[in-house]
């Protein structure tokens, strides 16, 4: 009963965004790393409208990436009880390894168009619960 449902609802979701590449915009550009898929998909800078396509190579990459990002959306539930443990001085301490996935940010630096773009990977668990 309790599996049916999680797999029902089990949706995680990565989302990305970067500092739009116009010197003079201070616009992020965000999209949803499932929506690249699509055939024509660009990302839009929501202040000075510039359109990004993606490459072959980048979306390549960032399909990895959502693969990567499902796998640990499958694994949700084993990874919300589990922990890493950091040694330190007169002991170790242990941190929830859901902590590290949500609220560590995760910067992806990649080719776009010839430069160097660090891409902000948000990762949302698909249920509040397990990552609080
Ligand atoms: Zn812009």
């Amino acid at each position: 009963m309790a599996a049916t449902r999680r797999k029902a609802d089990k949706k995680i979701k990565a989302l990305i965004d970067f500092h739009c590449l116009n010197d003079q915009c201070e616009g992020v550009v965000k999209f949803n790393l499932a929506d690249i898929t699509g055939r024509d998909f660009q990302a839009v800078c929501p202040k000075c409208h510039r359109t990004y396509m993606l490459d072959a190579e980048l979306k390549d990459k960032l399909r990895r990436m959502l693969i990567l990002v499902e796998a640990i959306g499958d694994a949700e539930d084993i990874l919300g009880s589990s922990n890493v443990s950091v040694n330190v001085a007169g002991g170790s301490v242990k941190i929830p390894y859901a902590l590290l996935l949500t609220r560590l940010n995760t910067l992806i630096t990649l080719d776009l168009g010839g430069r160097q773009v660090d891409f902000h990977l948000w990762i949302k668990p698909a249920s509040a619960d397990t990552f609080n």
